[in-house]
Formats: structure tokens, C-alpha cells, sequence
């Protein structure tokens, strides 16, 4: 019989389930708090629950619990990467990162990654399997355990597609949230998609506050096909139209995400394509200098180009920034994020 995944029952959900064993309804909210809320890593913590319910309990559920493999912190800003092994041996990183507004946590949302974008180590191999509800809760949960330090904000780019794990993410997102869980604020999480159009319009819908960040990479369809397989599915102006829309529907402004690659992304007529492009939304365009991975030729623009760039979008009424390389000695920056396996 397949076991329930308790952690990935939201509160309702696990408030019937503990119903249905013939326990009060309170149980249910406590066993929330300790998943939840205490971060609880075993059935045996839980001091205010009867040994009968834990004995059940450890009969019938699986309690989701990665295992950390290594902790890699970085010399040059503190950031640090776990490499967390799931279940089964597949194995996915996340990062933290300090910022002066707080502390964020850039997690994976599948192991693996099926999009094939051409600059990205994290597709190398293909997509293994999403990951559950709970298995990016416990990406957040260990890492806070961990340090001891709350976290303040989320970022689901690591690796994989969220919107590839559609019911999975949402799911995720609403239980981060809940206020009987860490409850980070919907506002300080951000989701970042290749351009999946009918997961954006859907996302559109979940009356949730994220932000979302769309993951552009070029200002016209032909460059974008080149470097993002996706784009040949959803064309360029079809994921701009689903992006207005997600901020018409949730008022969040959009981000999106640019990562410059020397010579082939950079150049100023690029600059003004992508200027014209998003001319008058209410968005933010993040600027990120290519990492580079070693199966692949790109470099990153050198430093006056990518100024360059930033000063002629901004001349086209855009907010523009250039994302701070964090962790890069750790291969923990964008991109660099790689799939790996158990050795046992
Ligand atoms: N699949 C999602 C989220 C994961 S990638 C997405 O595509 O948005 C998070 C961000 O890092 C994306 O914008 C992605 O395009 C970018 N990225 C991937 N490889 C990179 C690299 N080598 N250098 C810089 N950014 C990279």
C-alpha cells in the first residue's frame, strides 16, 4: 500500500486524515505546527501527541525528510549550497543567500530539467521526476534548521521548471504561506518560468501575491528559439500577452530575466529591441551576466557592456538592475545548479 506523503497534505487535508483515524480535529493542527511550523525531523519530537497516534502515523505516512548530502559555503559572500539526497537517490541543491533585506533560499522545483535552454547546467540529463509539495517545503525547512535563521524570502529557481509541476507548486506555495506553517509572505516569493503560457494564465488565477519572473533571455522570437527550445512552442509575443495578463489579474509587477552572453545577446541593438519591447509595462528588468558551465562556449559580457545595456534600457522608461553573482566559486549562481545522484 503506498504510503501518504503526510508532509504534503495541506491543513485541511491533514486535519481530515488524522479525522479519519479516529483522532480529534485539534490533532491535525497540531501535527501541523510540528511539521509546519517546528520543522520537526521525526515522529519522535512530536511530545504532545500520543504514543498511538505516532505509531500509526509511522506506519501509514512517509515523513518527507531530505538528507544532506555536503554544505558548500562560499569564500567570497557567504552563500551556501546544499546538496540535499531525496528518497529514491535522486539528489537536487538549493542556496541560501544573505541580502541586507533578509535571508533567501533559491530552491529546485524537479529533478532535473526537460527545457534544454542552451546556457542552463541544470537540463544536462534531462528531467528525472518533479519534486513533491513536500520536497520543496524540506528544501526551506532543513536549510532554517539548519542555520538557525529565519528565512525571509523564497525564489523557485533552482532546478527545474515550476510550471512543469504545476499542481505540485501550488500546492507548495499555499502551504509556505498558510500562516500556521513558516508563513513567509506571499510578496517576498518569486517563481521564475521559461514561459509555459498556460501555466502563467493559470497562475494568473490562484489569488496568490507572488511575483513572477519570466525568464526572456532575448527580444526577438528567432534569438529566443535559439537559445530556449520552449520558445519554439510559445512564441514571444504569446508569452509577453500571458504576462500582462498575470499583472492585470494579481497587480504584481513582472520581472524579467535576462542573462547577458558575450556576443550573442549583448549588443546595443539588442538593448533597443528589448526596450521597445517592454516600453511602457510595469516591469523590472533583471540583468544577469552569464555563469558560465563547461560544456558550453558562453562568456560572460564584459563589465561596460553589460552597463552599457542596462543605461540604454533604461533610457526606455525601464527599471533595470544587474543581479549580484552570489556563490559563483560554489557553482551555486543561476544556472550552475546541477543534477547528480546518490552513490550508493
Ligand atoms: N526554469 C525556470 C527556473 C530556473 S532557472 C526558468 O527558466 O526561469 C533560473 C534563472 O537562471 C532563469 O532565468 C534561467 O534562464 C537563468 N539561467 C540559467 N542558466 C544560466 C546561466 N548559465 N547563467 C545565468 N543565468 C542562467
Amino acid at each position: 500500500m503506498n504510503k501518504t506523503d503526510l508532509k504534503s497534505l495541506n491543513r485541511e487535508e491533514l486535519e481530515e486524515f488524522i479525522i479519519s483515524l479516529g483522532e480529534k480535529p485539534f490533532r491535525g493542527r497540531q501535527v501541523y505546527a510540528w511539521l509546519h511550523r517546528r520543522l520537526a525531523s521525526s515522529f519522535d519530537e512530536m511530545t504532545d501527541i500520543s504514543r498511538g497516534l505516532k505509531d500509526t502515523l509511522e506506519n501509514c505516512c512517509s515523513l518527507t525528510l531530505l538528507r544532506t548530502e555536503t554544505v558548500q559555503e562560499s569564500k567570497e559572500d557567504g552563500t551556501r549550497k546544499y546538496l540535499f539526497a531525496l528518497e529514491d537517490g535522486n539528489m537536487v541543491e538549493s542556496v541560501r543567500m544573505r541580502y541586507q533585506h533578509g535571508i533567501s533560499v533559491c530552491i529546485s522545483s524537479q529533478a532535473g530539467c526537460r527545457m534544454g535552454c542552451a546556457f542552463c547546467a541544470s537540463t544536462l540529463g534531462g528531467l528525472m521526476r518533479n519534486l513533491t509539495p513536500a520536497e520543496m517545503l524540506d528544501q526551506i525547512y532543513r536549510i532554517q534548521a539548519d542555520t538557525g535563521e529565519r528565512i525571509s524570502h523564497v525564489v523557485v529557481m533552482g532546478t527545474g521548471e515550476p510550471l512543469d509541476n504545476y499542481e505540485n507548486l501550488v500546492t507548495f506555495l499555499r502551504m509556505l504561506t498558510d500562516e500556521n506553517g513558516l508563513h513567509i509572505s506571499q510578496r517576498n516569493v518569486t517563481v521564475s518560468t521559461c514561459g509555459i503560457v498556460p501555466g502563467i494564465r493559470r497562475l494568473a488565477e490562484e489569488k496568490l501575491q507572488i511575483t513572477l519572473a519570466l525568464s526572456l533571455h532575448a527580444s526577438n522570437q528567432k534569438k529566443r528559439e535559439s537559445l530556449m527550445p520552449i520558445a519554439k512552442k510559445y512564441e514571444l509575443s504569446e508569452v509577453l500577452e500571458a504576462c500582462k495578463y498575470y499583472f492585470l489579474r494579481t497587480k504584481r509587477r513582472m520581472t524579467y530575466e535576462y542573462a547577458l552572453i558575450g556576443g550573442i545577446n549583448d549588443s546595443k541593438d539588442d538593448a533597443k529591441e528589448l526596450g521597445m519591447l517592454l516600453k511602457g509595462q510595469n516591469c523590472h528588468v533583471n540583468l544577469i551576466p552569464v555563469n558560465p558551465i563547461k560544456e558550453r562556449e558562453y562568456v560572460q559580457s564584459h563589465r561596460d557592456v553589460i552597463r552599457n545595456f542596462q543605461n540604454l534600457l533604461e533610457k526606455y522608461g525601464i527599471n533595470v538592475t544587474i543581479r549580484r553573482e552570489m556563490g559563483r566559486d560554489i557553482d551555486g549562481a543561476c544556472g550552475q545548479l546541477r543534477k547528480r545522484y546518490a552513490e550508493r
